[in-house]
């Protein structure tokens, strides 16, 4: 269920982001790419021969100072160790093997994280001998990619699907719902959690044994049991790298792809940030149940039209996401906090909700004879039968003579009759069309 995560980590101008875009741009099936999901990708999500994975390129950190180049590239194969299942180790052919290439393989090494070495900028596939240099890296047959003319990517992906892990489903039973808390440091992570569990009963505090370094706690309220995913990796605090935007994205990836409700914390004092909008189109893409919690809400000047205006601003923000509600509360002074698990329990349950195929297709045709699906050169999209296939979130199967003729604007015309019928609140609702006639 969960996906694992590929990081690509290496010094600057190697081709990180040149290879980045290049496998979630034309290699990959992009899982949803829907307008409003933030355009700046941090990560992709996609599937490699089978496999689903997210993909995050590492590069970019910036921090200054003396060394700051080397500094910058530790920090990013810390991260990746961290937080990564396989690690793609990019280095440059034109450049040769350097020291700090060496200095990276050698932290690699040590975390014993599976590493695929790709030797990028080998445009030449005749110059092939580029890449012999770089076996001394440790890591086995090192690939030759070019980002420039897009050779040697498929090769590339082979070797990282190889190395992905499986996996394991949480041990949790089917009716606890998992809730992981994300956002930015210092949004107040820590204090909600603390404001929900000094209120009940903590049930046990560590899961022993697990190999993930993640502690949850679980917890019980009104009769509902509850996790609290990675509550540990909030606490983990001190070091510098944690307040840049990719150390604490990768680390909101891994808990939202553990979690089925994701709370989208945001600072009422300061507002949005890009942040934020990355970490929410994550949980979007990942297809979690959502829910945005604007907190210290206990400093915000108010009048009448404060909660109104803030609610206005999320929703211009996050255009894809205008499904999630929306609860503003203080986790210092627990006003308003009473109201956050009733919305969780509401968005879960939406979340797992199934409806009947006979409901389904008569809102589709009602939507149908209302506003038939245009023509496109002469062919229009016949809908013969509509049903649900999944849940977590709600998949949608829509069976047509012709897949290609469904656009994105009836696509969604589709979805908003659906949500108007059944509401699917705070959760993502997956369309997909397939060929039947
Ligand atoms: P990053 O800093 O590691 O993310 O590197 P970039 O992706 O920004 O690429 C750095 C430079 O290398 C850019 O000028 C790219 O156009 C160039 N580059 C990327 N891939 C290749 C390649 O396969 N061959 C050549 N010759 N240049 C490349
Ligand atoms: P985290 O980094 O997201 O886990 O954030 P913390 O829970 O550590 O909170 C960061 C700071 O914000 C601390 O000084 C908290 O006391 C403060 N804080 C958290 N929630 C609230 C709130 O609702 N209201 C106010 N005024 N301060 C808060």
């Amino acid at each position: 269920m969960a996906r694992p995560v590929v990081a690509i980590v290496g010094r600057p101008n190697v081709g990180k982001s040149t290879i980045f875009n290049r496998i979630i741009g034309d290699r990959l099936a992009i899982v949803e790419d829907k307008p409003g999901v933030t355009r700046d990708r941090l990560y992709g999500s996609g599937e490699w021969n089978g496999r689903a994975f997210s993909i995050v390129d590492t590069g970019g950190i910036e921090i200054d100072g003396e060394d700051e180049i080397m500094k910058s590239v530790r920090m990013q194969a810390e991260l990746a160790v961290e937080e990564a299942d396989v690690i793609v180790f990019m280095v440059d052919a034109k450049a040769g093997l350097t020291h700090a290439d060496d200095e990276v393989a050698h932290m690699l090494f040590r975390s014993r994280k599976p590493v695929v070495v790709a030797v990028n900028k080998v445009d030449n596939q005749g110059r092939s001998d580029e890449i012999y240099e770089f076996y001394s890296l440790g890591f086995g047959d090192p690939i030759g990619i070019s980002g420039a003319h897009g050779t040697g990517i498929g090769d590339l992906l082979d070797a990282v699907v190889e190395k992905l892990p499986v996996i394991e489903d949480d041990e949790y039973d089917e009716d606890v719902i998992r809730v992981a808390l994300i956002g930015r440091p210092n949004v107040g992570k820590s204090s909600l959690v603390n404001a929900i569990l000094g209120e009940e009963r903590v049930i046990v505090s560590d899961v022993a044994g697990t190999t993930r370094d993640a502690i949850d706690t679980p917890f019980e309220h009104d009769g509902q049991k509850y996790v609290l995913i990675d509550t540990a990796g909030m606490r983990k605090r001190g070091k510098v790298y944690e307040t840049t935007e990719k150390y604490s994205v990768m680390r909101a990836m891994k808990a939202i792809e553990r979690a089925d409700v994701v709370l989208i914390l945001i600072n009422g004092e300061e507002g949005i940030i890009e942040q934020d909008k990355h970490i929410a189109g994550y949980a979007h893409e990942a297809g979690r149940a959502s829910v945005f919690v604007v907190n210290k809400w206990d400093v915000v000047e108010k009048d009448d039209k404060t909660m109104q205006h803030f609610e206005q601003n999320i929703r211009d923000h996050f255009l894809f996401m205008t499904y999630a509600p929306i609860v503003f509360l203080s986790a210092k002074t627990k006003q308003r906090l009473h109201k956050l698990l009733p919305v969780v329990n509401r968005v879960s349950e939406q979340h797992s909700m199934r409806i009947q195929t006979h409901l389904l297709n008569d809102v589709v045709a009602d939507a149908i004879a209302i506003n038939p699906p245009p023509t496109d050169k002469g062919k229009r999209l016949r809908i013969n039968y509509v049903t649900q296939v999944a849940v977590k979130p709600p998949t949608i199967v829509i069976f047509a003579n012709d897949p290609e003729l469904m656009h994105f604007s009836y696509q969604r015309y589709l979805e908003n009759k659906i949500r108007a019928a059944f509401e699917f609140e705070g959760t993502p609702v997956r369309l997909v069309t397939r060929r039947k006639s």
